[in-house]
């Protein structure tokens, strides 16, 4: 073991500079006698000094390292022994031979520790030349394994003191409540958490309750019928019903209702655990809860939210429903009449006259479209979605019929793959080819416009895809383009309401499919979405 590793061994044991103790003066008292020399000593070989932890016939705590006869002893495993010093090379010139304490016999027994390295020596020194008899050999041995053993409880017991102060601390400043238990229930610590939560002192309730006290006596009993049907044997409502679940080794964490000494009710999520021991028997169960009140509170709100949203969504498409319903017959006949209006006086008004008219029906025409959009809208988010079986190429024929004037007025070009049958329901699925291909229209490139409908199995779903050649989105974009009013081009560049896509997600939702968009900006996009295929 190198020098490094056996000091952190030797500083592990916390004994360099302690005071003298008694339990170590009698192993030095032993060894003197039983060898029959005037100094025995325990010795601790530090870096640069040989410490004494007990000494008997000398004065001196410790000695430099060079000086010291115990460096020796601990290079070996074995005792280390110098009948005459005088008569060994090594030692004839040492001060401590030459010169007081006149060193002429010496023997140590090295000090092993459990890692293996030696720490020091017990040993045993006398004035005059001497040989151990191998019974004090072997005595001195068993006296460096006595006191080792010493050495070793010191240090368990001072670890076992800073784990029980540790402990003590993680305890005390624990928010949460911790309560231990003997494995029949009788409370043995009641942490400060425990006290502040629930308004008992630790010594109303260790040794004298079982935690079950704490607890609301209605959902304990209402828990032990659960678990009696559970578990299939009988369960009562006591102690039992916190730990029958832990006793099998898993903790269990659930809600419960601690009653306060105040007769007060607070909720908490408690987690009870078994505690064992290194042998697996069970020593008791230990209990921490925390305090939920907030977090209910924060729930309950959140639900209330909830409700109130989705009263709150029905309510709005509720009233656009009605109120589209109501503005359109008006509108209808505003436009119409605009319309008939600019026909048969064209060229007859004065030239503003002409221009208000235009103005007013442009505005009349985006105001339809505006309402017909919501309508729509509100419809698809209130009404059924019928689920029957949808030969595509039907609502496919239905958009583009509908959008024949501006296919030909845009010459464009519109490859369109066989589509398959789904299931879904036909009008809607119309209008959603409609939306998409009217807006590839919309946003295609002069002067050859190229529109690619085609569709693919994935799994038990179709992929239909609508492919342009338009003018692409920017990839920051690509997001927000299914939001209901999100558009990205001024009215007077490409009219529209910011309603078409929104609508196609919730066409596609209902139908429990996905939409989605890739895009090139000036290249072009392709708008994809997958609806269940039939019997899929
Ligand atoms: P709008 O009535 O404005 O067309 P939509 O909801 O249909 O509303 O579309 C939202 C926005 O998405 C459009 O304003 C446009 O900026 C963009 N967009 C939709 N389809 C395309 C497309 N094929 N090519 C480029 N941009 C598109």
């Amino acid at each position: 073991m190198n020098e490094q590793a056996r000091l952190a061994s030797l500083h592990s044991y916390d004994v360099l500079d302690t005071p003298p103790e008694a339990e170590f003066d009698d192993f030095t008292r032993l060894a003197s006698q039983i060898c029959g020399t005037p100094i025995a000593l325990i010795s601790l070989v530090d870096a640069g000094r040989q410490w004494f932890k007990s000494r008997v016939g000398l004065d001196i705590g410790e000695t430099p390292r060079e000086l010291a006869f115990c460096a020796y002893t601990v290079l070996g495993d074995n005792i280390f022994e110098v009948p005459d010093t005088l008569k060994d090379e090594r030692f004839a010139d040492h001060p401590l031979v030459t010169g007081a304490p006149d060193i002429r016999f010496y023997a140590g027994a090295p000090l092993h520790a459990s890692d293996g390295s030696n720490i020091g020596s017990v040993c045993v020194i006398d004035h005059v030349p001497h040989h151990l008899t191998d019974g004090q050999r072997d005595a001195l041995t068993t006296l460096g394994r006595q006191i080792m053993r010493q050495l070793e409880l010191r240090k368990s017991a001072a670890h076992s003191a800073r784990d029980a102060a540790f402990s003590h601390a993680i305890l005390d400043s624990a928010a949460a409540s911790i309560i231990s238990t003997t494995p029949e229930g009788t409370i043995t610590t009641f942490s400060h958490g425990s006290e502040q939560l629930l308004g008992y002192a630790a010594d109303e309730v260790v040794g004298k309750m079982t935690p079950a006290i704490l607890h609301d006596p209605a959902e304990v009993a209402a828990r032990a019928r659960e678990l009696t049907a559970e578990l299939g044997r009988p369960v009562s409502a006591g102690f039992e019903v916190f730990v029958c679940k832990s006793c099998c080794g898993s903790s269990e964490t659930r809600e419960w209702t601690y009653i306060r000494k105040d007769g007060t009710r607070v909720p908490v999520l408690l987690s009870v655990s078994a505690i064992v021991d290194a042998d697996h028997t069970l020593t008791g169960f230990l209990g921490v809860a925390r305090d939920i009140t907030e977090l209910k509170r924060a729930q309950a709100d959140l639900q209330h939210l909830a409700a109130e949203l989705s009263r709150s969504n029905s309510d709005l498409e509720k009233f656009a429903c009605i109120a589209s319903h109501d503005l359109q017959e008006p509108l209808r006949m505003i436009t119409s009449y605009l319309q008939l209006l600019q026909r048969r006086y064209k060229g007859r008004l004065d030239e503003q006259a002409d221009e208000f008219i235009g103005f007013a029906v442009d505005g009349a025409a985006r105001l339809q479209s505006l309402v017909s959009g919501l309508l729509t809208f509100a419809r698809i988010g209130t009404g059924r979605t019928a689920a029957v079986p949808v030969d595509m190429n039907v609502p496919l024929d239905t958009a583009l019929e509908n959008l024949k004037l501006t296919i030909a007025e845009k010459e464009a070009m519109i490859i369109r793959e066989a589509m398959p049958t789904v299931c879904g329901d036909a009008a809607m699925l119309a209008q959603l080819l409609q939306n998409l291909v009217g807006n590839s229209l919309k946003f295609c490139r002069e002067p050859t416009p190229r529109i690619h409908i085609s569709a693919k199995a994935s799994g038990e779903e179709w992929i239909i895809s609508i492919e342009d050649n338009g003018i692409g989105i920017e990839p920051q974009f690509l997001d927000r383009i299914f939001t209901i009013f999100e558009r990205l081009h001024s009215y007077a560049d490409f009219p529209g309401t910011g309603i078409g896509l929104a609508l196609c997600k919730k066409i596609v939702e209902r139908h429990g499919g996905r939409i989605w968009v890739t895009s090139e900006a000036g290249k072009g996009s392709a708008f994809s979405f997958s609806l269940p295929a039939v019997g899929g």
